[in-house]
C-alpha cells in the first residue's frame, strides 16, 4: 500500500487489516531507518506533530496526553508509595514527563531500545521529550527484556510504555517478561503494560491479560480514548503483587486544583474508575 498518497499517511497494519486511518500532512519532517525500526515524524494540518515507527503512530500532538497520563497515573494513583518507579519504552519521552508529576515519585529509570527515537524526539517532539530533562531521571539505551533480568525487588512501579507487539517489542507481551516483572518489584508493587485495544485485537487483549494473571495475585484491563490510534481506544493491563487489589478504586486520588497544578488534561479519579468498566462482549471473552 503506498502510505503517503496526494499528502495524505494513511497507517496500515498487519494488526488490524482491511480498515485504516489518514491525516494530511503539511511536511515529512524526518525520516530514517534505525537499526531497530524505521521513524518518521510528520507535521500535521488537523493533528500536530506526529510520531510513526514502522508505519503505525504511536503518538500525536492533539491526543498523547491520553495515553501517557493513563498509562502513568493508573498504576502509581493504585500505589500507595509509588517512589521509584521503571519506564520500558517510552522513546518519546511523554511518559516520563507525566510520572515525574507525581509528588510521591523521587527516582525514575528509563530503558528505551532505540537510541534514534529519543534523539528524533528531542528534536521534534519537545512537547513530550521534557520528560527526558527531569532531575528524578537515569535514561538507559538498551532491551528492556534484558535489562529487566539484572534488576530484583527493587521498584514499586513499572510501566511498559512500548510499541505494539511486533519488532522489537514482542518480547515485551510474552509471559517470561512479566516473570521478570514480577522479580522486578518490591513487595505491593504495580505493573502497567501497554496491551492493545478489544476492537480490533481481542486475541492481544486477552492473552496479556491472562499472562498477566498466571503472574499476579490481581490483574485486570482497563481502556483509554486515543482518537489517532486503531479504533480511538487502546489498553493497557494492570497487575500487582498485593491480592484483592481494586484498581478501579485508587488509593490515592487528587483534587482539581492538585491536577491542574500538574497539568494533567485527562487523568482523574473519576476517568480512573471508569476506565476499569468494560462491555459486555469484552467481560465474555476475558472471563471466559
Ligand atoms: N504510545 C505508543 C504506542 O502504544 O503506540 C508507544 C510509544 S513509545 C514511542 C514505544 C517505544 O518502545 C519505542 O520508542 C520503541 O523503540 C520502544 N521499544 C520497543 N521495544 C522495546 C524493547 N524491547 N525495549 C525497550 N524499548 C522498546
Amino acid at each position: 500500500m503506498d502510505v503517503i498518497k496526494k499528502n495524505w499517511f494513511s497507517e496500515s497494519c498487519e494488526m488490524w487489516p482491511g480498515s485504516t486511518f489518514s491525516f494530511e500532512v503539511k511536511k515529512l519532517l524526518h525520516k530514517e531507518r534505525s537499526p531497530f525500526q524505521e521513524i518518521q515524524v510528520f507535521d500535521s494540518t488537523s493533528l500536530g506533530r506526529v510520531l510513526v515507527l514502522d508505519g503505525i503512530i504511536q503518538c500525536t500532538q492533539k491526543d498523547e496526553y491520553s495515553y501517557q497520563e493513563m498509562i502513568s497515573f493508573l498504576p502509581l494513583c493504585c500505589h500507595r508509595n509509588p517512589e521509584k518507579v521503571l519506564i520500558v519504552g517510552g522513546g518519546d519521552g511523554g511518559v516520563a514527563r507525566d510520572v515525574a508529576k507525581h509528588p510521591n515519585v523521587k527516582e525514575i529509570v528509563q530503558v528505551e531500545i532505540d537510541a534514534k527515537v529519543i534523539e528524533v524526539s528531542k528534536k521534534y517532539l519537545p512537547f513530550m521529550a521534557v520528560g527526558f530533562d527531569s532531575k528524578k531521571l537515569t535514561l538507559h539505551v538498551g532491551d528492556g527484556f534484558e535489562f529487566m533480568k539484572n534488576h530484583s525487588h527493587e521498584f514499586d512501579v513499572i510501566i511498559t510504555d512500548s510499541s505494539d507487539p511486533i519488532g522489537p517489542a514482542v518480547s515485551l507481551f510474552q509471559e517470561n517478561y512479566f516473570s521478570l516483572m514480577k522479580s522486578a518489584l518490591k513487595p505491593n508493587g504495580i505493573v502497567c503494560s501497554q496491551a492493545g485495544t478489544y476492537w480490533d485485537n481481542m486475541d492481544l487483549v486477552k492473552n496479556t491479560l491472562n499472562i498477566c494473571k498466571n503472574q499476579f495475585p490481581s490483574a485486570a484491563y482497563a481502556i483509554t480514548s486515543v482518537p489517532t490510534y486503531p479504533s480511538g481506544s487502546i489498553g493497557f493491563v494492570i497487575g500487582s503483587l498485593e491480592e484483592n487489589v481494586k484498581f478501579d478504586n485508587p488509593v490515592r486520588e487528587f483534587t482539581r486544583e492538585q491536577l491542574n497544578d500538574m497539568d494533567l488534561k485527562y487523568y482523574n479519579t473519576d476517568i480512573h474508575k471508569a476506565a476499569f468498566a468494560l462491555p459486555n462482549f469484552v467481560k465474555n471473552v476475558i472471563d471466559a
